[in-house]
């Protein structure tokens, strides 16, 4: 398995269910290497079954937060257009901190820190040979490459890399919500506040322990970017206001005290992806289907991860089968997803923010 995020420790966490060994491959140091990022939306029929898949759907319930399932949305003057709310059962999409599930999926797994795979060569013997960063190389019967959108394993598989979709999104954050800036936690509520202008928006999201994370989404050509140097914290601040100019001060002020930034030029593969089956080596999760982020590509990632291992766990002496098999659901399933967050890409940063709230109004019907 190469890559320990979702995908991987999904894969990894359910093999190791049912008594069989698997390998972690994972290029950062450690887990707390860097940030883990924002918080996740697992949903019923996806996420959650792959939890339960790995035996840890209860802990999941435990940790999980499914008031964070709240959203607000605003005009750009700061009017409320709707102010959704779960009931008290409404689990189908409960929120969990990246970091907390990274805790959770790795418990006893066996992953091997700081081993970055820079080539994958199938047709070697049975199976396919690693060659890693460091220049060391190794055999394995099966490489699953779970390395997110930038992987080192498609190129076994398939040319194609990532496309720019024309949206970036700029992240910062903002700690201890509650107490240092209570008017902003009033506006994010219990879940998610989101702010649709013409080809703009705002979304701040609430994530565990009084943490936000806010992302402003515009439409721009890759190159053009808010400031020259993302890592000059206050010209980076400058250029996002300038961005938004004109909007209501309690959204501006959600950037404005914004700590640090992070630019994500939202990259995806093609609506479709697919390759001819090589034995020996696949892809999962955003290494096999990135697209842009609407809530499933985590879902995604695990459920196949979970039906990957089940189906190898299962498997009497066909491996090739298996996972030729597997790819062909993988395939279908994700085909869906990726041409419905495309679709939803278009309609959340359009020229008409009325697109926006039409789309929450199908998904999200009061
Ligand atoms: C802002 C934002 C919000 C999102 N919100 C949601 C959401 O609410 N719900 C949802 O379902 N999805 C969401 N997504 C999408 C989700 O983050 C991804 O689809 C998901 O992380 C994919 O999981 P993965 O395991 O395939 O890849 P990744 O999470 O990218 O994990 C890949 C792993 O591989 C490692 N790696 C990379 N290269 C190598 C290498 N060469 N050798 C070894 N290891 C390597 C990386 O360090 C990493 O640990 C969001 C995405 C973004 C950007």
């Amino acid at each position: 398995m190469v890559g320990g995020g979702p995908a991987g420790l999904t894969f990894a966490r359910v093999l190791h269910r049912y008594g069989h060994p698997v390998t972690v491959l994972e290029r950062d140091p450690a887990p707390d290497a860097r940030p883990p990022g924002g918080t996740l939306d697992l949903h019923e029929g996806l996420g959650q079954l792959a939890l339960d898949k790995a035996g840890l759907l209860g802990r999941f319930e435990e940790l999980s937060r499914p008031e964070g399932q709240a959203m607000r949305i605003l005009d750009t003057a700061g009017n409320v257009l709707r102010d959704w709310r779960p009931g008290p059962d409404d689990r189908a999409n409960p929120e969990i901190d990246r970091g907390q599930l990274r805790d959770l999926l790795l418990g006893p797994l066996d992953v091997r820190w700081g081993r970055g795979v820079a080539q994958v060569l199938p047709g070697t013997g049975d199976g396919a040979l690693v060659r890693f960063e460091d220049g060391r190389q190794e055999a394995f019967d099966l490489v699953v490459g779970a390395d997110g959108a930038w992987s080192r394993v498609r190129p076994a598989l398939s040319p194609v890399r990532p496309h720019y979709t024309g949206v970036t999104l700029v992240e910062t954050s903002l700690d201890d919500v509650d107490t240092r800036h209570p008017d902003l936690a009033r506006l994010i509520g219990d879940g998610s506040v989101a702010v649709y202008g013409a080809n703009r928006a705002v979304v701040a999201q609430r994530n565990s322990g009084g943490h936000v994370k806010v992302y402003a989404k515009f439409r721009a050509p890759l190159d053009r970017h808010p400031s020259p140097d993302p890592a000059d914290t206050d010209a980076e601040r400058a250029g996002l206001l300038s961005l938004f100019d004109g909007w209501a001060e309690p959204v501006l002020e959600l950037l404005r005290r914004g700590t640090a930034f992070v630019r994500r030029p939202l990259h995806v593969l093609p609506v479709s992806h697919t390759w001819s089956h090589v034995p020996g080596v696949t892809l999962l999760g955003d290494a096999a289907h990135l697209m842009p982020p609407l809530g499933a590509g985590a879902n995604l990632a695990m459920l196949e991860g979970a039906e990957l291992a089940e189906a190898v766990a299962a498997d009497s002496g066909d491996l090739d089968g298996v996972v030729r098999a597997f790819e062909e659901r993988m395939w279908a399933r994700a085909g869906g997803w990726s041409r419905m967050t495309t679709a939803g890409l278009e309609r959340l940063v359009s020229p008409d923010p009325a697109d926006a709230l039409a789309l929450f109004d199908e998904l999200q019907p009061s």
